[in-house]
């Protein structure tokens, strides 16, 4: 099988830097803990890529060597929903990204699409939707490969609802879904009760994007604490006060045979997407069929 669920973090693992880890330590780090995936963290990006070109060629040769998949994490300083002068910035920020996605090989450039601010939802939807499709368009003609990935968001005044990304997902070339449980869960109060909750997300996936793009799909993970806004803060998995609980996405992730890349986004990154492989692990083998000695 050459497909199978990855897991890493969010950004370098703090212990890393403590170690003094240089950027292209990370990937064989990470090998080393037994993960096999790291999300770059481009997020207070400007208008140009805020890393060399050889320096972003080595992570990705050393992502490369250690079987690390890479993602990036675009700028946050992104509203493609906002007035004409914001969207525009807010585009050439995207590419800026994707640029230095495309150097590193990374397979998606994660990003939040924008704020309703005070228009109209649908109409700042289409705004976004609009201003996507010319992103997509730019990146075609640059010859970027990344793939655009929209994130679902956790804020009620943030444009991704699980709805508005499947949307933009349907109708934008080029496009990787990525599914952030915990925002769901915040921006929902709470929605992860039991595994069937999971389960009913991935049955919609596969009902408007395909069981391809249901099994493939990049997802953020951790505990999250909320208000009626929606999310406030990401917690580590041990924190049984909050949800969701990782153990019943694994199950879903095991029936439905899915292969998703995992991104931890707890504040301990790295041990927590080991306890998260490790938990899958666990439910693998404990759906394998009993063979008698
Ligand atoms: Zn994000």
């Amino acid at each position: 099988m050459t497909e199978h669920t990855r897991f890493g973090p969010a950004g370098v693992p703090p212990m890393f830097r403590l170690f003094g880890a240089k950027l292209p330590d990370v990937p064989r780090l990470l090998r080393e803990e037994g993960l096999d995936a790291f999300e770059y963290q481009a997020v207070r990006w400007g208008q140009k890529p805020q890393m060399k070109q050889e320096d972003a060629e080595k992570l990705g040769a050393e992502a490369r060597k250690n079987d690390v998949k890479l993602s990036l994490h675009g700028s946050y300083y992104v509203n493609l929903s906002g007035k004409k002068d914001v969207v525009e910035t807010s585009k050439r920020r995207l590419i800026a990204c994707a640029t230095a996605a495309d150097w590193m090989g990374a397979y998606v450039m994660v990003f939040h699409t924008g704020f309703y601010g005070r228009f109209e939802k649908s109409f700042a939807f289409k705004t976004c939707l609009d201003a996507l499709k010319e992103v997509s368009t730019s990146m075609r003609s640059l010859g970027l490969k990344v793939k655009l990935g929209p994130e679902t968001m956790g804020r009620k005044f943030q444009v991704g609802s699980l709805e508005e990304i499947l949307t933009i997902c349907e109708q934008v070339e080029g496009t990787q879904l990525v599914i952030d449980w915990s925002h769901l869960h915040a921006i929902n109060q709470g929605t992860f009760k039991d595994t069937e909750d999971f389960r009913g997300v991935a049955e919609k996936v596969e009902q408007r994007l395909g069981t391809e793009t249901l099994k493939s799909m990049h997802c953020h993970f951790s505990k999250i604490e909320f208000t009626s806004q929606g999310e406030k803060r990401h917690h580590t998995l041990d924190e049984k006060r909050y949800g969701p609980n990782f153990h019943m996405l694994a199950e879903v992730i095991a029936d439905f045979q899915l292969h998703p890349t995992m991104i931890c986004e707890s504040p301990i990154l790295d041990i927590d997407a080991r306890k998260m492989r490790d938990t899958l692990k666990e439910v693998l083998e404990n759906k394998q069929p009993k063979v008698e000695p």
